[in-house]
């Protein structure tokens, strides 16, 4: 086995780190949690930057409008991301790293040539209206109903926990069209325009302030029956498919962040001496093994999905670790940082030093971006599945246990 980059990725690697350090400077700070259209705007701005310099959609096939990369030149792309500190998906996530993909893999020609290219040039964002009040964990329970008529659905019910929701311009929707009590059997997966009449958002604030998410209300609301992807009553296997991207690759990223974290986290040891202290030194080393183990993995659902195109079953058990570990990253900071956790800015004078270099290089984290990372990181084990429904998965459709 030849674990050296081929010249070609070398290639790929220098012109993107090259082109990297030309514009990430030119961009400005990024704007509040508290100012959606700004972010939408910057976030937006920033994939028309990629599109234009033709890395959108690095992992997407060339057929849908991506640049087909292979999974080695997907890893580098995302390590020179990270390593220049360039903006992360931001409001374009459910469209690029699942939204996206599901339609590459279960839409139509039409379809693609419909959804796909806006999304790639930053033109349209996605948001995702899965959960319901009554049906989260059971997916599969969900009441929103939609009625054919004609050429079109007629939708109404609730969904919640809908992200960025508000600046979205499509929504992944599912749907019952079956009986009430069809379950798996009777949802329908539809690409819902945001701007219909009857559909009316209530953001909800989070622990840490935001309005990030919210309430999303549909009455009456139409959808041409050419926006459904996949057959009326077979949206749960397209499900399947988004979950299955949501869960193995959109969050392959992450463990990169989480290793620069870490590593700006020893560099702040170093410099307030806690890494005399051997705990500490025990404690970084085992999460840095952790998230060594991590990538691996994150390689292989890669791999896999570039080879089947989709992502396995074993995303779940990617989700569950990598959710579970940002929550232990996240506590060493806050230990770490002191006191000075107890407010969410930054603190003259705090152990966290927003934006500093340490001796090794490594960036510290700022209190402000220590105490969002902890408080931010209690969603993670609930977001896309939470970590007990991620255990069942893997009991009963990797390990093969009974139901329980
Ligand atoms: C930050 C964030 C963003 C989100 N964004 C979106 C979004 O954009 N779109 C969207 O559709 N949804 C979104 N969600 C919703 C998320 O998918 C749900 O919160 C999640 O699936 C859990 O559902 P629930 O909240 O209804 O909890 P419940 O399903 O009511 O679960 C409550 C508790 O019971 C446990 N539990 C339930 N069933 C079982 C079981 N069979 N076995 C063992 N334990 C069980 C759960 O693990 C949990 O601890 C988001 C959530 C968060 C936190």
């Amino acid at each position: 086995m030849d674990l050296r980059y081929s010249e070609s990725e070398e290639a790929f690697r220098a012109g993107l780190r090259s082109w990297l350090a030309e514009v990430v400077p030119t961009l400005g700070p990024k704007p509040s949690n508290l100012d959606w259209l700004g972010r939408r705007a910057y976030d937006t701005t920033w994939q028309r930057m990629l599109f234009d310099a033709g890395y959108a959609g690095i992992d997407w096939p060339v057929e849908g409008g991506g640049r087909g990369a292979s999974p080695v030149e997907q890893l580098v792309y995302l390590e020179e991301l990270e390593r220049a500190h360039a903006p992360y998906v931001g409001v374009n996530f459910v469209g690029l790293l699942h939204a996206g993909p599901t339609v590459i893999v279960e839409g139509t020609p039409e379809q693609r040539a419909r959804f796909l290219p806006p999304i790639l040039r930053g033109e349209e964002v996605w948001c995702q209206g899965f959960s319901e009040p009554g049906a989260g964990s059971d997916l599969a329970s969900l009441r929103t109903r939609a009625e054919r008529d004609g050429d079109e659905y007629v939708v109404t019910g609730q969904k919640i926990w809908t992200s960025h929701a508000e600046v979205a311009d499509f929504c992944e929707l599912l749907v019952r069209t079956g009986s009430e009590d069809s379950r798996h059997r009777g949802i329908t997966w539809l690409a819902l325009p945001m701007d219909r009449p009857g559909i009316d958002f209530r953001p909800l604030r989070t622990i840490a302030g935001s309005t990030e998410f919210g309430e999303l209300f549909l009455d009456g609301v139409r959808v041409p029956v050419a926006n459904r992807i996949g057959d009326e009553n077979d949206g749960w296997r397209v499900t399947m498919t988004t979950l299955s991207f949501e869960r193995g690759t959109a969050f392959v990223g992450e463990v990169l962040q989480s290793m620069e974290l870490l590593r700006g986290l020893r560099s702040m040891a170093r410099s307030t001496g806690e890494w005399h202290e051997a705990e500490v030194r025990r404690r970084v080393g085992h999460l840095g093994a952790e998230l060594d183990a991590l990538w691996a993995l994150a390689r292989r659902n890669v791999s896999q999905a570039a080879r089947t195109g989709v992502p396995g079953i074993g995303g779940s058990v990617y989700k569950l670790a990598l959710s579970e570990l940002r929550q232990r990253i996240a506590e060493l900071a806050m230990e770490l940082v002191g006191p000075a956790g107890l407010v969410f800015g930054d603190l003259p004078g705090a152990r966290g030093l927003a934006g500093a270099d340490g001796a090794d290089g490594a960036r510290i984290p700022g209190n402000a971006e220590i105490v969002h990372t902890w408080v931010h990181s209690f969603s993670r084990t609930i977001a896309a599945g939470t970590s007990q429904i991620q255990r069942n998965i893997i009991a009963e459709r990797i390990l093969g246990l009974p139901k329980g």
